[in-house]
């Protein structure tokens, strides 16, 4: 399995998990995608890689069925989920094994100050 297969197969898992708590909020899908995030995960694109950013929208990378970035390209939310979800030990220990596939430890620092932040609104 290569990083990019890894960060896909992340995403599937976690939004499995967050997909049991949908917030009914206009303009917005999960509960923690916000717009502090998607300017993180922007500010970190490869120089080629660009997706459509819809300015006025609460989160801007939301597009009608999800997230329009590849979740290799976001790898901040594709590998995020809260502690509550990694209590489910089957669940934490295929996420562990994904995140070891996608060299997680490898992710700029700016992943850590993701989780940071986003622990904080949980
Ligand atoms: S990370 Fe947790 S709180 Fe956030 S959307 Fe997913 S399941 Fe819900
Ligand atoms: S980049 Fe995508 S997954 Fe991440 S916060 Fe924005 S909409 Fe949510």
């Amino acid at each position: 399995m290569n990083t990019k297969e890894a960060f896909t197969k992340l995403s599937d898992i976690t939004k499995k998990k967050c997909e049991t708590c949908v917030v009914p909020e206009k303009d917005k899908q999960y509960r923690c995608c916000d717009r502090m995030f998607c300017e993180m995960v922007r500010d970190n694109f490869p120089d080629d890689v660009s997706y459509p950013w819809k300015d006025s929208h609460k989160v801007p990378f939301m597009g009608d069925s999800g997230c329009v970035v590849s979740p290799e390209h976001r790898p901040l939310c594709s590998a995020f989920v809260c502690n509550s979800q990694l209590k489910d030990r089957k669940f934490r220990r295929e996420y562990e094994r994904l995140c070891e596939k996608a060299k997680i430890s490898s992710v700029s620092g700016s992943l850590k100050r993701f989780l940071e932040a986003a622990s904080k609104g949980i």
